[in-house]
Protein backbone atom coordinates (compact mmCIF):
# COMPACT_ATOMS: atom_id res chain seq x y z
CA UNK A 1 0.00 0.00 0.00
CA UNK A 2 1.25 3.45 -0.92
CA UNK A 3 0.82 5.70 2.17
CA UNK A 4 -0.76 9.45 1.80
CA UNK A 5 2.17 10.84 3.52
CA UNK A 6 5.15 8.02 4.40
CA UNK A 7 7.95 9.86 7.09
CA UNK A 8 9.96 6.86 8.00
CA UNK A 9 11.36 7.02 4.41
CA UNK A 10 13.03 9.62 5.99
CA UNK A 11 14.07 8.69 8.81
CA UNK A 12 15.45 5.47 7.16
CA UNK A 13 17.69 8.09 4.89
CA UNK A 14 18.72 10.27 7.00
CA UNK A 15 18.44 8.08 10.61
CA UNK A 16 22.09 9.01 11.06
CA UNK A 17 22.33 12.85 11.32
CA UNK A 18 18.78 12.77 13.23
CA UNK A 19 20.38 10.78 16.01
CA UNK A 20 23.61 12.75 16.43
CA UNK A 21 21.81 15.91 16.98
CA UNK A 22 19.44 14.26 19.40
CA UNK A 23 22.93 13.14 21.17
CA UNK A 24 24.07 15.91 21.24
CA UNK A 25 21.30 17.74 22.91
CA UNK A 26 21.30 14.39 25.25
CA UNK A 27 24.87 15.81 26.22
CA UNK A 28 24.41 19.13 27.12
CA UNK A 29 20.76 18.38 28.33
CA UNK A 30 19.53 21.91 26.92
CA UNK A 31 15.72 20.30 26.92
CA UNK A 32 13.30 22.92 27.20
CA UNK A 33 14.17 25.85 24.43
CA UNK A 34 17.84 26.62 25.69
CA UNK A 35 20.69 26.34 23.00
CA UNK A 36 19.35 24.08 20.41
CA UNK A 37 16.36 26.13 19.78
CA UNK A 38 17.82 29.61 19.68
CA UNK A 39 19.73 28.30 16.79
CA UNK A 40 16.82 27.10 14.88
CA UNK A 41 14.78 29.91 15.47
CA UNK A 42 18.00 32.05 13.72
CA UNK A 43 18.40 29.55 11.71
CA UNK A 44 14.42 29.36 10.76
CA UNK A 45 14.44 33.74 10.48
CA UNK A 46 17.15 33.44 7.71
CA UNK A 47 15.06 30.94 5.99
CA UNK A 48 12.06 32.81 5.68
CA UNK A 49 14.22 36.13 5.14
CA UNK A 50 12.46 37.76 8.38
CA UNK A 51 14.56 39.63 11.62
CA UNK A 52 13.01 37.16 13.47
CA UNK A 53 11.41 33.67 14.52
CA UNK A 54 10.54 32.79 18.06
CA UNK A 55 9.74 29.27 17.98
CA UNK A 56 6.93 27.43 20.16
CA UNK A 57 5.51 23.89 20.94
CA UNK A 58 2.98 23.95 18.46
CA UNK A 59 1.59 25.99 15.75
CA UNK A 60 -1.94 26.41 17.56
CA UNK A 61 0.07 27.91 20.27
CA UNK A 62 1.79 30.41 17.57
CA UNK A 63 -1.44 31.17 16.61
CA UNK A 64 -2.77 32.04 19.97
CA UNK A 65 0.79 34.38 20.70
CA UNK A 66 0.25 35.67 17.25
CA UNK A 67 -3.18 37.37 18.39
CA UNK A 68 -1.70 38.23 22.25
CA UNK A 69 0.65 39.76 20.64
CA UNK A 70 -1.33 42.24 18.56
CA UNK A 71 -3.76 42.32 21.88
CA UNK A 72 -6.61 41.10 20.11
CA UNK A 73 -9.03 39.94 22.88
CA UNK A 74 -12.63 39.72 24.19
CA UNK A 75 -15.23 41.60 22.02
CA UNK A 76 -12.95 41.40 19.24
CA UNK A 77 -13.56 39.80 15.81
CA UNK A 78 -11.08 38.02 13.11
CA UNK A 79 -11.72 37.02 9.93
CA UNK A 80 -10.60 33.42 9.26
CA UNK A 81 -11.20 31.48 6.26
CA UNK A 82 -13.53 28.49 6.35
CA UNK A 83 -11.69 26.12 4.66
CA UNK A 84 -8.68 25.80 7.25
CA UNK A 85 -7.67 23.11 9.38
CA UNK A 86 -9.67 24.42 12.33
CA UNK A 87 -6.65 25.60 14.03
CA UNK A 88 -6.62 28.49 12.42
CA UNK A 89 -9.67 29.46 14.39
CA UNK A 90 -8.49 28.41 17.75
CA UNK A 91 -5.91 31.02 18.77
CA UNK A 92 -8.81 33.49 18.03
CA UNK A 93 -10.91 32.06 20.11
CA UNK A 94 -8.42 30.98 22.85
CA UNK A 95 -8.22 34.98 23.66
CA UNK A 96 -11.84 35.30 23.60
CA UNK A 97 -12.26 37.27 20.15
CA UNK A 98 -14.90 36.07 18.11
CA UNK A 99 -13.43 34.62 14.59
CA UNK A 100 -15.93 35.70 11.33
CA UNK A 101 -15.70 33.05 8.66
CA UNK A 102 -15.37 33.91 5.12
CA UNK A 103 -15.55 31.90 2.10
CA UNK A 104 -12.73 30.66 -0.52
CA UNK A 105 -12.83 30.62 -4.29
CA UNK A 106 -14.06 28.41 -6.09
CA UNK A 107 -10.83 27.56 -7.95
CA UNK A 108 -8.25 28.96 -5.89
CA UNK A 109 -9.54 27.57 -2.32
CA UNK A 110 -8.09 30.08 -0.68
CA UNK A 111 -9.88 33.12 1.08
CA UNK A 112 -12.11 35.02 -1.64
CA UNK A 113 -11.07 38.75 -0.78
CA UNK A 114 -14.13 39.71 -2.38
CA UNK A 115 -16.04 38.34 0.34
CA UNK A 116 -14.17 40.19 2.89
CA UNK A 117 -15.67 43.40 3.14
CA UNK A 118 -18.69 42.41 4.12
CA UNK A 119 -17.66 40.71 7.12
CA UNK A 120 -15.96 43.36 8.77
CA UNK A 121 -17.38 45.50 11.24
CA UNK A 122 -15.98 48.17 14.21
CA UNK A 123 -14.75 45.01 16.43
CA UNK A 124 -12.63 43.53 13.36
CA UNK A 125 -9.29 43.87 14.38
CA UNK A 126 -7.35 41.56 11.80
CA UNK A 127 -7.92 38.82 8.87
CA UNK A 128 -6.18 35.51 9.24
CA UNK A 129 -5.25 34.41 5.89
CA UNK A 130 -3.98 30.88 5.56
CA UNK A 131 -2.43 29.67 2.70
CA UNK A 132 -3.98 27.08 2.12
CA UNK A 133 -2.57 23.30 0.84
CA UNK A 134 0.63 25.12 0.42
CA UNK A 135 -0.78 27.62 -1.96
CA UNK A 136 -0.32 31.22 -1.05
CA UNK A 137 -3.51 33.72 -0.71
CA UNK A 138 -4.13 36.31 -2.63
CA UNK A 139 -1.57 38.59 -0.10
CA UNK A 140 -2.13 41.72 -2.20
CA UNK A 141 -5.39 42.68 -2.21
CA UNK A 142 -5.96 40.99 1.52
CA UNK A 143 -3.51 43.53 2.38
CA UNK A 144 -5.41 46.15 0.23
CA UNK A 145 -8.38 45.51 2.44
CA UNK A 146 -6.70 45.18 5.71
CA UNK A 147 -5.41 48.97 5.09
CA UNK A 148 -8.20 50.90 4.15
CA UNK A 149 -9.56 49.52 7.72
CA UNK A 150 -6.82 49.35 9.88
CA UNK A 151 -6.25 45.96 10.22
CA UNK A 152 -3.74 43.64 10.74
CA UNK A 153 -2.64 40.71 8.12
CA UNK A 154 -1.41 37.43 10.03
CA UNK A 155 -0.19 34.51 7.90
CA UNK A 156 -0.94 31.21 8.87
CA UNK A 157 1.95 29.17 7.13
CA UNK A 158 1.50 25.65 9.10
CA UNK A 159 1.14 24.25 4.95
CA UNK A 160 3.60 26.34 3.41
CA UNK A 161 7.20 26.45 4.50
CA UNK A 162 9.00 28.01 1.66
CA UNK A 163 5.98 28.66 -0.45
CA UNK A 164 6.37 32.22 -2.49
CA UNK A 165 3.65 34.86 -3.44
CA UNK A 166 5.32 37.41 -5.38
CA UNK A 167 8.81 36.45 -4.86
CA UNK A 168 8.48 36.73 -0.94
CA UNK A 169 8.23 33.98 1.47
CA UNK A 170 5.59 33.08 3.33
CA UNK A 171 5.97 34.36 6.80
CA UNK A 172 7.45 37.35 5.72
CA UNK A 173 4.71 38.92 4.02
CA UNK A 174 1.92 39.78 6.67
CA UNK A 175 2.33 41.17 10.53
CA UNK A 176 3.33 37.50 11.53
CA UNK A 177 3.69 34.50 10.36
CA UNK A 178 2.58 31.21 12.42
CA UNK A 179 4.10 27.97 11.27
CA UNK A 180 3.55 24.69 12.56
CA UNK A 181 6.18 21.51 12.52
CA UNK A 182 3.85 18.92 13.18
CA UNK A 183 5.23 15.34 11.68
CA UNK A 184 3.81 15.34 7.73
CA UNK A 185 4.09 19.37 7.60
CA UNK A 186 6.64 20.37 4.76
CA UNK A 187 9.33 21.01 7.88
CA UNK A 188 9.08 18.40 10.48
CA UNK A 189 9.78 18.09 14.10
CA UNK A 190 9.41 14.70 15.66
CA UNK A 191 6.82 15.26 17.78
CA UNK A 192 5.50 18.96 18.12
CA UNK A 193 6.54 21.99 17.16
CA UNK A 194 5.63 26.02 15.56
CA UNK A 195 6.81 29.64 15.01
CA UNK A 196 6.10 32.48 14.81
CA UNK A 197 8.10 34.94 12.34
CA UNK A 198 7.84 38.93 12.22
CA UNK A 199 9.76 42.25 11.38
CA UNK A 200 8.84 44.29 14.19
CA UNK A 201 11.17 43.43 17.89
CA UNK A 202 8.09 44.26 20.14
CA UNK A 203 6.02 41.31 18.49
CA UNK A 204 9.46 39.39 18.89
CA UNK A 205 9.95 40.52 22.54
CA UNK A 206 6.10 39.74 23.59
CA UNK A 207 5.41 36.63 21.91
CA UNK A 208 9.20 35.18 23.43
CA UNK A 209 7.79 36.65 26.82
CA UNK A 210 4.36 35.12 26.80
CA UNK A 211 5.49 31.98 25.32
CA UNK A 212 8.22 31.81 28.68
CA UNK A 213 5.73 32.08 31.64
CA UNK A 214 5.52 35.70 31.30
CA UNK A 215 9.09 36.50 31.82
CA UNK A 216 12.76 37.26 29.83
CA UNK A 217 14.42 37.42 33.29
CA UNK A 218 13.61 34.36 34.80
CA UNK A 219 11.21 34.01 38.43
CA UNK A 220 10.47 37.43 37.27
CA UNK A 221 6.99 37.55 35.95
CA UNK A 222 5.54 40.28 34.27
CA UNK A 223 2.56 39.33 32.29
CA UNK A 224 0.70 36.64 32.19
CA UNK A 225 2.28 33.58 30.03
CA UNK A 226 1.90 30.23 28.87
CA UNK A 227 4.76 27.64 28.98
CA UNK A 228 5.01 27.35 24.94
CA UNK A 229 8.53 26.84 24.57
CA UNK A 230 10.35 24.78 21.69
CA UNK A 231 12.06 21.32 23.28
CA UNK A 232 15.12 21.23 22.75
CA UNK A 233 15.41 18.01 20.63
CA UNK A 234 12.72 19.51 18.34
CA UNK A 235 15.47 22.39 17.75
CA UNK A 236 17.58 20.16 17.14
CA UNK A 237 15.80 17.83 14.96
CA UNK A 238 14.37 21.01 13.28
CA UNK A 239 18.09 22.11 12.18
CA UNK A 240 18.55 19.33 10.55
CA UNK A 241 15.52 19.25 8.86
CA UNK A 242 15.58 22.54 7.60
CA UNK A 243 19.12 21.82 5.78
CA UNK A 244 17.14 18.95 3.75
CA UNK A 245 13.90 21.82 3.40
CA UNK A 246 14.88 23.15 0.15
CA UNK A 247 15.27 19.51 -1.78
CA UNK A 248 12.27 18.25 -0.13
CA UNK A 249 10.48 21.69 -1.40
CA UNK A 250 11.75 20.67 -4.83
CA UNK A 251 10.46 17.24 -5.26
CA UNK A 252 7.00 18.39 -3.90
CA UNK A 253 6.85 21.10 -6.56
CA UNK A 254 8.04 18.45 -9.27
CA UNK A 255 5.30 15.44 -7.99
CA UNK A 256 2.60 18.62 -7.73
CA UNK A 257 3.45 19.24 -11.36
CA UNK A 258 3.63 16.11 -12.61
CA UNK A 259 0.06 16.05 -11.23
CA UNK A 260 -1.32 18.99 -12.71
CA UNK A 261 0.13 18.16 -15.90
CA UNK A 262 -0.57 14.25 -16.26
CA UNK A 263 -3.91 14.14 -14.56
CA UNK A 264 -6.53 14.64 -17.12
CA UNK A 265 -9.49 12.96 -16.04
CA UNK A 266 -12.87 15.63 -15.96
CA UNK A 267 -14.71 13.37 -12.57
CA UNK A 268 -11.32 15.13 -11.16
CA UNK A 269 -10.46 18.98 -10.40
CA UNK A 270 -7.21 20.31 -9.20
CA UNK A 271 -6.82 24.04 -6.92
CA UNK A 272 -5.89 26.87 -9.25
CA UNK A 273 -2.62 27.92 -8.40
CA UNK A 274 -2.22 31.54 -10.04
CA UNK A 275 0.99 32.58 -11.55
CA UNK A 276 2.37 35.47 -9.36
CA UNK A 277 2.88 32.46 -6.99
CA UNK A 278 4.74 29.35 -6.52
CA UNK A 279 3.44 26.98 -3.99
CA UNK A 280 5.10 23.83 -1.97
CA UNK A 281 2.31 21.69 -2.33
CA UNK A 282 1.89 20.44 1.01
CA UNK A 283 -0.97 18.22 0.05
CA UNK A 284 -2.51 17.52 -3.10
CA UNK A 285 -6.82 18.09 -2.69
CA UNK A 286 -8.69 17.21 -5.38
CA UNK A 287 -12.38 17.40 -5.79
CA UNK A 288 -15.00 14.83 -7.42
CA UNK A 289 -18.45 14.01 -7.23
CA UNK A 290 -18.14 11.14 -4.82
CA UNK A 291 -15.31 10.90 -2.64
CA UNK A 292 -15.66 7.74 -0.44
CA UNK A 293 -16.24 6.19 -3.82
CA UNK A 294 -13.07 7.47 -4.96
CA UNK A 295 -11.01 6.48 -1.92
CA UNK A 296 -12.11 3.31 -2.12
CA UNK A 297 -11.18 2.99 -5.53
CA UNK A 298 -7.72 3.93 -4.54
CA UNK A 299 -7.49 1.83 -1.91
CA UNK A 300 -8.08 -1.33 -4.00
CA UNK A 301 -5.38 -0.10 -6.32
CA UNK A 302 -3.02 0.10 -3.25
CA UNK A 303 -3.09 3.71 -2.40
CA UNK A 304 -4.30 5.73 0.84
CA UNK A 305 -6.11 8.70 -0.24
CA UNK A 306 -8.22 10.79 2.78
CA UNK A 307 -9.85 13.82 2.86
CA UNK A 308 -8.80 17.67 4.45
CA UNK A 309 -10.85 18.79 5.41
CA UNK A 310 -13.88 16.84 5.86
CA UNK A 311 -16.42 19.89 7.43
CA UNK A 312 -15.36 23.49 7.10
CA UNK A 313 -14.95 25.42 10.76
CA UNK A 314 -17.94 27.34 10.49
CA UNK A 315 -20.13 24.36 10.80
CA UNK A 316 -17.88 22.49 13.27
CA UNK A 317 -20.02 21.90 16.24
CA UNK A 318 -17.72 23.45 18.47
CA UNK A 319 -18.56 26.78 16.47
CA UNK A 320 -22.66 25.70 16.86
CA UNK A 321 -22.77 28.74 19.23
CA UNK A 322 -21.61 31.47 15.92
CA UNK A 323 -24.76 30.12 14.53
CA UNK A 324 -23.54 29.52 10.94
CA UNK A 325 -25.81 27.39 8.73
CA UNK A 326 -24.95 25.07 6.02
CA UNK A 327 -25.25 27.92 2.88
CA UNK A 328 -23.11 30.19 4.73
CA UNK A 329 -19.77 29.53 2.65
CA UNK A 330 -20.66 27.28 -0.39
CA UNK A 331 -17.43 26.63 -2.23
CA UNK A 332 -15.64 25.78 1.07
CA UNK A 333 -19.12 23.19 1.64
CA UNK A 334 -18.44 22.46 -1.57
CA UNK A 335 -14.95 21.61 -1.02
CA UNK A 336 -15.54 19.80 2.27
CA UNK A 337 -17.60 17.59 0.65
CA UNK A 338 -16.02 16.71 -1.99
CA UNK A 339 -12.42 17.11 -1.39
CA UNK A 340 -9.82 14.22 -1.65
CA UNK A 341 -6.32 14.24 -0.76
CA UNK A 342 -3.66 12.53 -3.31
CA UNK A 343 -0.86 10.97 -2.40
CA UNK A 344 2.35 13.70 -2.15
CA UNK A 345 5.32 13.44 0.10
CA UNK A 346 8.90 13.93 -1.01
CA UNK A 347 10.58 10.26 -0.88
CA UNK A 348 7.64 9.34 -3.29
CA UNK A 349 9.28 7.16 -6.18
CA UNK A 350 9.01 8.07 -9.94
CA UNK A 351 6.84 5.04 -10.81
CA UNK A 352 4.72 5.70 -7.54
CA UNK A 353 3.27 8.79 -9.03
CA UNK A 354 3.14 7.38 -12.18
CA UNK A 355 0.89 4.74 -10.73
CA UNK A 356 -1.30 7.48 -8.58
CA UNK A 357 -1.56 9.61 -12.29
CA UNK A 358 -2.60 6.24 -14.06
CA UNK A 359 -4.92 5.65 -11.24
CA UNK A 360 -6.60 8.74 -11.06
CA UNK A 361 -7.24 8.47 -15.26
CA UNK A 362 -8.53 5.09 -15.07
CA UNK A 363 -11.23 6.63 -12.63
CA UNK A 364 -14.50 6.06 -13.88
CA UNK A 365 -16.69 7.10 -11.00
C1 LIG B 1 -1.31 22.01 11.25
C2 LIG B 1 -2.02 23.28 11.18
C3 LIG B 1 -2.19 24.13 12.29
C4 LIG B 1 -1.87 23.70 13.70
O1 LIG B 1 -0.57 23.31 13.93
P1 LIG B 1 -0.26 22.29 15.12
O2 LIG B 1 1.23 22.27 15.14
O3 LIG B 1 -0.86 20.98 14.79
O4 LIG B 1 -0.83 22.87 16.37
C5 LIG B 1 -2.77 25.37 12.09
N1 LIG B 1 -3.19 25.76 10.88
C6 LIG B 1 -3.08 24.97 9.80
C7 LIG B 1 -3.56 25.48 8.47
C8 LIG B 1 -2.50 23.71 9.91
O5 LIG B 1 -2.41 22.94 8.82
Amino acid sequence: MLKRIDLSRDYEKHKEEYLNAIQEVCRETAYSGGKFADQFDREFAEFCKVPYAAGVNNGTSALHCAMMALKIGAGDEVIVPANTYIATAWGVTYTGATPVFVDCTQDTWEIDPDKIEEKITERTKAIIGVHLYGQPFEFNRVKAIADKYGLFVVEDCAQAHGACYEGKLAGSLGELGCFSFYPGKNLYAFGEGGSVTCHKKEYYDAITTIKNQGCQVRYYHDVIGYNYRLEGLQGAVLSVSLKFLPEWTDKRRKIGQRYLAGITNPRITMQAHPKNTDPVFHLFVITTENPDDFIAYMGKKGMECNQHYPVPCHLQKAYENLGYQIGDCPHAEYLANHCVTLPLFPEMTEEEVEMVIEACNAYQG
